[in-house]
C-alpha cells in the first residue's frame, strides 16, 4: 500500500499538544481510575425540552427533508437579528448582514479563505482558540501574535503592533469572553480596536460565542457591534451551542458587515449546503424562548464557580475570579510546566485539566477548568488535587 503523503498545510500544523495526555488518560482509566473530566469546553446539561420538540416537530415536515439555503432560513436570520435587538441593541437586516453557520467553528475556519492571501498577515492573540492560526495557515497567511498576558488584564497590547504591520495585517481574530483566559473586555479596549482597524482597513473578526454565560448582570459581556462604527470593519461569529447547551446540533452565525458577511457566504455557496432546517427551527425556537433557560444555565455555573474558586483559593492555586465563561485560568504550582503539573495531577488524581500551553506558548504555567461536571463532582476533583499538592 502507498502511503500517500498529506498535504504541506497538514504537516505545517503545530504537533497535538494533548496527543501526551490523551496517552495518559487510557493508561489511568486502564487502571480502573474514576476519571473526572475539566478538560472540554462542553456544556454537561442537556439542551432544554422545549427546542428538542420543537427539532420533533419540524423533523416530521418533507419541506426540511431537502436541500437547505446555504445562507440559512429568512426566518432563523431574523430570529438572529431580533436576538441581537434584544440583548445588545444592534440593529441587523437579516437579508444582508446575517447568515447562518454549521456552527461558528465552521464560519471561523472558513472566513479567511474569503479575505487571506498568500503572505497575508493574520493578527492572533495567544493563548487562543486553535482554529485561528490553523484557518490562518491554511490560506497560506502569516500569523502575528499578540499575546495575553495578566498584567494587561489578558488583553492584546495594540500599541506592540507597529505602523508597518497593520499597513499589512489583513485581519485580526479577538475572543471575549475569552477562552481559555476567561478574561472580558471592556467597552475602552473595543473602540480602541475598531478606531485603529478602521483607520488602517484591517478586518476585526471577533468570536462571541460566550456573551451568555456571564455570572453578573451588571458584567454582561458586549457585542463588538455596540461599538460605533464596528460594523465599518466588523464580523462577528456567535453561537447557540454554549448558551443553549446545544453544541452537538451545529448551528450558530456569523453577523455584521454586510460585504464580509457576503465574503463568508460566498465560501459556503461552494462547500456545503446549510444546516438541516429542522435544526433551523428549533434554533428559532431557542433564541425567541431560551432566555429563561439560559438564566437557569448562569445560577448553575455561578454555583460551581463559586464553590470552585473558594477551593481553589484554599489550595493555594491562584486564579482569577471570572466574570463571564465557564472555565477557571489557573496558575499552576511555582516551579512546574503547565504538561508536567496536568500530567502528574491526571495519573494520581484521574483529574483532566487543560495545559495553559496548548493554547499557545503565552498559556505556559497555566491550567484550565472546564467548570462542566455538577457541583459535587467538582469538589471532589478539586479535593483530590489539594490532597497531592
Ligand atoms: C465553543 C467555542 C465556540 C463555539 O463553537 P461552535 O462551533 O459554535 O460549537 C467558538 N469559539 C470559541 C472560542 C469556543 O470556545
Amino acid at each position: 500500500m502507498t502511503a500517500f503523503p498529506m498535504a504541506d498545510r497538514l504537516a505545517a500544523l503545530p504537533p497535538y499538544l494533548f496527543a501526551e495526555i490523551d496517552r495518559v488518560k487510557a493508561e489511568v482509566r486502564a487502571r480502573g481510575v474514576d476519571i473526572i473530566s475539566l478538560g472540554i469546553g462542553d456544556p454537561d446539561m442537556p439542551t432544554p425540552d422545549f427546542i428538542v420538540e420543537a427539532l420533533c416537530q419540524a423533523a416530521k415536515k418533507p419541506a426540511n427533508h431537502q436541500y437547505p439555503d446555504y445562507v440559512g432560513l429568512l426566518a432563523f436570520r431574523t430570529a438572529v437579528a431580533d436576538w441581537y435587538k434584544a440583548r445588545f441593541g444592534v440593529a441587523l437586516d437579516p437579508a444582508s448582514e446575517v447568515v447562518s453557520l454549521i456552527g461558528s467553528k465552521e464560519g471561523i475556519a472558513h472566513f479567511p479563505l474569503a479575505y487571506v492571501n498568500p503572505g497575508d498577515l493574520v493578527l492572533v492573540c495567544p493563548p487562543n482558540y486553535p482554529v485561528y492560526p490553523v484557518a490562518t495557515g491554511f490560506c497560506g497567511g502569516e500569523v502575528k501574535t499578540l499575546p495575553l498576558i495578566e498584567q494587561n488584564d489578558f488583553l492584546p497590547d495594540l500599541d506592540a503592533v507597529t505602523d508597518a504591520e497593520w499597513a499589512r495585517a489583513k485581519m485580526i481574530f479577538v475572543n471575549y469572553p475569552n477562552n481559555p483566559t476567561a478574561a472580558t473586555a471592556p467597552r475602552s479596549f473595543y473602540e480602541k480596536l475598531i478606531a485603529k482597524a478602521r483607520a488602517t482597513d484591517t478586518i476585526v473578526v471577533s468570536d462571541a460565542a460566550y456573551t451568555e454565560m456571564y455570572y453578573d448582570p451588571a458584567d454582561k459581556p458586549l457585542s463588538i457591534l455596540e461599538i460605533e462604527g464596528a460594523r465599518e470593519v466588523a464580523i462577528e461569529f456567535h453561537s447557540l451551542s454554549k448558551t443553549y447547551n446545544m453544541t452537538g446540533w451545529r448551528i450558530g452565525m456569523a453577523v455584521g458587515n454586510a460585504g464580509l458577511v457576503k465574503g463568508l457566504g460566498k465560501i459556503k455557496e461552494n462547500v456545503d449546503s446549510g444546516i438541516f432546517q429542522a435544526v433551523q427551527e428549533a434554533g428559532i425556537a431557542a433564541l425567541r424562548h431560551g432566555e429563561p433557560h439560559a438564566a437557569k444555565f448562569r445560577d448553575v455555573y455561578r454555583e460551581r464557580r463559586d464553590v470552585a474558586v473558594a477551593a481553589l483559593t484554599r489550595m493555594g492555586i491562584t486564579c482569577r475570579t471570572p466574570k463571564a465563561s465557564f472555565y477557571l485560568w489557573c496558575k499552576v504550582p511555582a516551579g512546574q510546566t503547565s504538561a508536567a503539573f496536568v500530567t502528574r495531577v491526571l495519573q494520581e488524581t484521574g483529574v483532566v485539566v487543560t495545559p495553559g500551553n496548548g493554547f499557545g506558548a503565552p498559556g505556559e504555567g497555566y491550567f484550565r477548568i472546564a467548570m462542566t461536571v455538577p457541583v459535587a463532582r467538582l469538589e471532589e476533583a478539586l479535593s483530590r488535587i489539594a490532597g497531592k499538592l
